[in-house]
């Protein structure tokens, strides 16, 4: 197996360091790529490269949005002709399945080319009633540089919510990806540069959250972090932030509900709490993890959801048929493995997996077998915490009113989905559900234009759409006072 070898990306350039990080594979354990461990020498140069390529207005923060479109518009199209060696990437890093992997690399591409054409038109206003002699002008602007954090879970989707946004705003980044998956961040920086896209506007530094994340939070040449992680680690970067007024934006963590009323197209129903608790081994921040059943139809709704578990197909990242691939690592898995038995000994009904899988050549890997637990109750630890595995807890209800506030019982709100025929109980349980996103007959379906983003613990501010965009801009108010109204002419009056 080829070991892909990686330097910091500064300025347009690999920069070469002396230590570096190992990455093995968590689904076999060969050596898989090799990662700079930075200092604060690299953090620097690299906040430097990013200062300098902003505060030359000629460079790209003041140049014509139209010429920053362009310039992403092309490294789409570079991207696009990247997509299997990204996706490859993709999955032998965080060890999810290939065809999954590709289907991320595709949307963060969706992504890129949607933000890319934000670049046309940043909106703006201008304020004309304020009297003849004066005129206003509300402008958007640039903020800055950019420290942008992401996790090991989706690198490129987590990454292209906040890339092509913050570019195509005008700003310039500096980005430390999880250090357990930096290649993809690593490649599509230096396919930036084949597109034309200047050096300095993105570089990547990588490293331990400990040293490269906290030296980038508490730098005072970045103007804001966007970070993608745990709602601890967003804790603590927003009270460092708050040290030096430094913006945030926060995408953390998740506890989304899948709420299936008796009415609804069960077979559909089926699907999306399959795909919704499984998808990327439950290492998902918007994860179906519970499920809230209507009690008339819960017996015969679990029986077939248990069934249909079943054919779920556990494999290697290369495995083109796999459904599921392995956890990040083996502290994970072993976390997850005792989140089920907190499931267990606080007296949940165990109806499927349980256990870590080591058949058909996965022994060398950190899989879990997908789990679904009946009987959960509110106070229950699996109902209340973040698993980050392919465990699904069930409640059941009898009224919709008890829908929604056990979907609303938690400290998180980024996602829930609500199943049902009857459009008017769908508003209204989407409208007094406390979630930033609302799924209706779907799950984890979306569009690159709705924002995205988290009530309560799950964040502070919105990716994608415009308002992702505008995350990424200062407002500014210009009052500009005209000249003297120029003299009426002398009137005439013909005789
Ligand atoms: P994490 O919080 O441990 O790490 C995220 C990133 O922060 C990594 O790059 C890490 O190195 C860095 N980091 C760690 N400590 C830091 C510090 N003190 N200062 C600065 N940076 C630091 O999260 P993870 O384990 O990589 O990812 C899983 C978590 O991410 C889950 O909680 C999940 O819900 C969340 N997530 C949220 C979204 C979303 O959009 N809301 C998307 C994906 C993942």
């Amino acid at each position: 197996m080829n070991v892909r070898e990686y330097e910091n990306w500064i300025d347009g350039g690999w920069a070469k360091t002396d230590r570096k990080v190992e990455r093995k594979s968590p689904a076999h354990g060969e050596l898989l790529a090799r990662f700079a461990q930075s200092d604060e020498n690299a953090v620097n140069a690299a906040i430097e490269a990013a200062r300098r390529a902003f505060d030359d207005r000629s460079i790209w923060s003041a140049i014509p949005g139209a010429e920053r479109a362009k310039a992403l518009g092309r490294w789409v199209d570079l991207l696009i002709r990247e997509i299997d060696r990204l996706a490859l990437i993709e999955a032998e890093e965080v060890g999810k399945p290939i065809r999954f992997a590709k289907a991320e690399v595709e949307w963060s591409i969706e992504l890129a080319r949607y933000a890319a054409a934000l670049a046309w038109q940043i909106p703006g206003d201008l304020v004309s009633n304020i009297g003849d002699a004066n005129l206003g002008l509300v402008t958007r602007e640039p903020r800055g540089v950019i420290g942008m954090i992401t996790p090991w879970n989706f690198p490129l989707v987590t990454l292209f919510q906040k890339l092509p946004f913050a570019l195509a705003a005008g700003c310039t980044v500096v980005i430390k990806p999880s250090e357990l998956t930096s290649g993809s961040t690593l490649e599509v920086a230096r396919l930036a540069k084949d597109a034309g896209i200047p050096d300095g506007v993105i570089n990547v530094v990588t490293g331990s959250g400990r040293t490269v994340g906290e030296m980038l939070t508490g730098h005072r040449k970045v103007d804001m972090i966007s970070f993608t992680g745990s709602t601890a680690v967003g804790i603590r970067i927003a009270q460092r932030a708050a040290e030096q007024v430094k913006r945030v934006g926060l995408e953390l963590g998740g506890k989304a509900a899948n709420i299936v009323f008796a009415d609804a197209d069960i077979d559909a129903a089926l699907d999306g709490i399959l795909l919704g608790y499984v998808l990327n081994q439950g290492e998902e921040c918007v994860q179906g993890t519970r499920l809230l059943v209507e009690d008339s139809v819960a017996d015969s709704f679990l029986e077939k959801l248990v069934e249909r578990s079943k054919n779920i197909r556990l494999g290697l990242p290369t495995d083109e048929k796999a459904d599921v691939g392995a956890l990040i690592h083996e502290k994970h898995m072993e976390q997850v493995l005792s989140y089920i038995q907190s499931g267990i000994d606080e007296g949940a009904t165990l109806l499927l997996g349980g256990n870590r899988v080591t058949e058909n050549g996965l022994g060398k890997g950190f899989y879990v077998a997908p789990t679904i637990f009946s009987d959960v109750t509110p106070e229950m630890t699996i109902f209340r915490e973040e698993i980050f595995g392919p465990v699904l807890a069930v409640t059941r209800f009898t009224s919709v009113d008890q829908a929604i506030a056990l979907a609303n019982d938690t400290n998180y709100g980024l996602g829930n989905g609500v199943w049902t025929k009857d459009i008017d109980k769908a508003i209204r349980v989407s409208r007094e559900l406390r979630s930033g996103t609302v799924y209706v007959n779907t799950f984890l379906e979306t569009a690159v234009q709705l924002p995205f983003g988290g009530f309560k613990e799950s964040g502070i501010g919105r990716e994608n759409g415009l308002d992702g965009l505008l995350e990424f801009t200062e407002v500014k108010s210009t009052f500009i006072k005209l000249g003297q109204r120029p003299h009426a002419l002398p009137h005439t009056v013909a005789n």
